[in-house]
């Protein structure tokens, strides 16, 4: 307990305060307003200037009594006044010191108050550890304060640092902090110079945990604050630039235009979270960043796939006859292959099953029969070719990281499509090949797998696109070179090529009529005889199908309406005569018999890709070294089964009426024509020998008659592939007897009736029932010489 007070006793004037504290060494003005207050101010001024100022315990209380105030308050002197407009005074005061109330002597015409005024001489206090160690914690803390407070300033530390009474420095620093007024009015109370240091110290401790929470959450307020501000700021100067470059509206009109988009087509959830990822990507893109194009191409494909687009199945078998035949003449077996797949579809209801594969030469209509598939089930029709297809990418797409990528050819065909359940025709499946850049053939037995294809994922896209509502159909030339995973999971229907009178009801039914419509020529403008349409069949085109045949009536056609137009022409009239002047001269010699029987010529029938074809086969001998050649493209299975009729005839030189040795002395030339078309299979075997034999023996060959059969080195016939082509084939030539394998008997039932009629079949086993039949009879000799 430091006491060195020497208290007075004085009677002062009062003014009760209304929020604020005064201390002792305190110099400050305030305003006073109220009348009892201007009374006291006015009497100090009459006696020595001083005044006792206590803090009113409420400052709403606007006529204070004697209890309305601490008995505690400061002794100031006062300074200066100046009298306001309005009628109040503003006051210049100095705190002196302490003063405590003792007795009110009076309320009326203002407080006058009896106090003790507790002066003292600081010269007197003597040196004490405990009040320096007190005076340093204050000081401490005021330094804490201050780092924390930003609102009392550094200056203050520099102000109080020579202060030695320890009194005084606790008032001098209550003056400078901003305290609650319980708080300063504690301070006021402590006389004990300790006791006030450590009241003070309690509260600046007190003070400073509350700044430190103060400013913890306003260092987390402002960081949040911040960051926004931060983005707020960037994105308006981003758009100041825009602006300035007057990009700014297209981008952002773009953006809300895939936005409503985006809310108007029906995307599956995954999807349009999607999107407006990317479209949240763009906002915040300057629209020169090279993204951004990647970013709109991405967008335009989401929103322009037709994710939930269908159109109206409609499956009505006899509506579907009725559209296949008004587009197809002929083709009776496959229609009807055809409507019964579609029954069952529509008995199951599901898209589950095999898959349909169209198989036949180019021409036969195979595309057109899918086209009217689709128009019968109100389908939409989309076909993509895979035809050389060998990277998985073109089916599947690239990843967005490739510069320029896109999505695979499946999807980009679904877009052209426009609904989800189109018809899709799969051209080609057996042109499709595999390399290094992965196996295009698995991507496509997902795509056709009713399991797996919900959720095929193009990589572009990235998102599964639903393909199970697809009605896919393919078509191939051959069955031989589809992947085998394909092939089992297909029905193959077989369109086989068309005689030449089918192929002539096709044109003057089918052909003319669509070209002369695509051509603008009314019925009358032009007149195609039908012996011009034979021509065309026989001497421009050797196919099985009738897309030359097309091409030439298209051709007559665009002339012809050439002619209507520049030679005023009413009618233009095309026959075989003229024919020429429309085509120009004949492409083919058509494929007749040749005038004679003929030494070492024997027709073979060939089956390739585009269906069936006469093959003459020519040998020759000549004395040699027993060298054997053999010419004209062909393949290794067809080199080894002529090498197996070699053998046959070296092994049968007696019965054949042969020379033994005639593999010594002689070279033997096999040549098939027309060499520009690789001929492969074993089906020419028991031809080539024919020829072989004909030429060693020098007997002729039957001019009329062809065969096809496979060869085994004991002169077995074997069955070969493709008889209804190659008969169609031997037909066209104008051959009137065909021998084919015994084995092969039950495929005559799919020849025409028609053609049947005309020629005669020989089911043979044997190699010498071959040479019975093939080769000229000696009474037959002398008739034909
Ligand atoms: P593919 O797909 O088998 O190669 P397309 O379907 O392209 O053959 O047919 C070629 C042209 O021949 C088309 O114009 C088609 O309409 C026509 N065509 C083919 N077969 C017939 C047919 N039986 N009846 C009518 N037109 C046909």
């Amino acid at each position: 307990m430091v006491n060195i007070y020497k208290p007075e006793n004085k009677t002062l004037p009062l003014i009760p305060l209304r929020g604020i504290s005064i201390f002792p060494h305190m110099v400050i003005h305030f305003d006073v307003g109220r009348e009892k207050s201007i009374e006291a101010l006015e009497q100090s001024m009459i006696d020595d200037s001083l005044i006792l100022l206590c803090t009113q315990i409420n400052p709403k209380v606007d006529e204070p009594d004697k209890n309305d105030f601490y008995q505690v308050g400061t002794v100031a002197k006062v300074k200066q006044m100046l009298k306001l407009p309005g009628g109040s005074i503003r006051v210049l005061v100095e705190g002196i010191s302490r003063g405590r109330i003792i007795d009110v002597n009076q309320e009326e015409p203002y407080f006058e108050v009896e106090i003790e005024d507790m002066i003292y001489d600081p010269e007197e206090l003597e040196p004490n550890q405990d009040l320096e160690a007190a005076m340093r914690l204050v000081v401490e803390d005021l330094e804490e304060y201050i780092s924390l407070n930003t609102k009392v300033s550094s200056e203050v530390l520099v102000s109080i640092s020579d202060i030695d009474d320890p009194g005084r420095l606790a008032d001098v620093i209550s003056s400078y902090i901003f305290l609650k007024q319980e708080d300063n009015q504690k301070i006021l109370e402590a006389f004990d110079f300790y006791e006030r240091l450590e009241v003070l110290h309690g509260i600046l401790q007190k003070e400073i945990e509350l700044l430190k929470i103060e400013d913890k959450i306003n260092q987390r307020v402002k960081k949040q604050i911040n960051k926004v501000q931060k983005e707020y700021y960037l994105k308006e100067q981003l758009k100041a630039i825009q602006k300035e470059l007057g990009e700014e509206d297209e981008l952002s009109e773009d953006i809300e235009e895939y936005k409503e988009k985006i809310e108007k087509i029906k995307m599956p959830k995954e999807v349009k979270e999607k999107a407006l990822k990317e479209i949240d990507r763009l906002t915040k893109m300057s629209p020169h960043s090279a993204e951004v194009g990647v970013i709109r191409t991405y967008l335009d494909w989401l929103v322009e796939l037709p994710w939930n687009k269908e159109t109206k199945e409609k499956v009505d078998i006899k509506k579907a006859r009725e559209i296949l035949d008004e587009d197809h003449y002929g083709l009776e077996d496959v229609k009807e292959r055809i409507l019964e797949f579609i029954a069952i579809r529509k008995l199951t209801n599901s898209m589950k099953g095999p898959i349909l594969c169209l198989v036949g030469p180019p021409g036969v209509g195979k595309t057109s029969i899918a086209k009217s598939i689709a128009r019968s089930l109100n389908r939409n029709f989309v076909r993509m070719s895979l035809g050389g297809v060998r990277d998985e990418a073109e089916i599947r797409g690239h990843r967005r990281t490739y510069v320029g990528s896109m999505p695979g050819r499946i999807i980009s065909s679904i877009k052209k499509a426009g609904s989800k359940n189109p018809l899709f025709l799969f051209d080609e499946i057996d042109k499709l090949s595999s390399d290094f850049r992965g196996d295009p053939a698995s991507a496509l037995l997902e795509v056709l797998d009713p399991e797996q294809n919900t959720t095929f994922t193009d990589h572009f896209l990235d998102v599964p696109f639903d393909l199970s509502k697809v009605f896919f159909i393919t078509t191939a030339n051959t069955t031989s070179s589809i992947p085998a995973p394909l092939l089992d999971r297909m029905e193959v229907i077989r369109v086989s090529g068309y005689t030449d009178e089918e192929k002539l009801q096709i044109s003057l039914r089918y052909l003319l009529p669509k070209q002369m419509k695509e051509h603008g020529l009314k019925n009358e403008q032009v007149i195609i005889s039908q012996s011009a349409i034979k021509s065309i069949i026989n001497y421009y085109t050797r196919e099985a199908g009738v897309r030359n045949l097309e091409r030439n009536i298209a051709n007559i056609c665009r002339k012809a309406a050439k002619r209507v137009v520049e030679e005023n022409l009413s009618t233009v009239r095309i026959n075989a005569g003229n024919l020429e002047n429309y085509l120009g001269s004949k492409k083919y010699r058509f494929d007749e018999v040749e005038a004679k029987n003929q030494i070492g010529v024997a027709n073979g029938l060939a089956w390739t890709a585009v269906g069936g074809e006469t093959l003459s086969i020519e040998v020759t001998t000549m004395k040699g070294t027993g060298k054997i050649q053999l010419t004209g493209k062909l393949g290794d299975v067809m080199k080894e089964s002529a090498m197996a009729g070699i053998s046959y005839i070296r092994a049968n030189s007696s019965m054949l009426n042969i020379e033994e040795d005639f593999y010594k002395e002689m070279d033997i030339h096999i040549h098939v024509p027309e060499g520009a078309i690789p001929k492969d299979g074993p089906s020419a075997g028991i031809t080539i020998a024919t020829a072989v034999i004909s030429a060693l023996s020098n007997t002729p060959i039957y001019r009329d008659l062809a065969m096809t059969g496979e060869i085994t080195l004991r002169g077995r016939v074997l069955p070969v592939g493709g008889i209804k082509e190659k008969v169609l084939a031997a037909h066209r030539m104008g051959i009137k007897k065909v021998l084919l394998p015994n084995d092969n008997g039950k495929d005559l039932d799919e020849i025409p009736d028609r053609v049947k009629k005309k020629m005669e079949f020989v089911l043979v086993k044997r190699m010498d029932e071959v040479l019975k039949h093939a080769l000229v009879k000696k009474e037959d000799i002398n008739e034909d010489h």
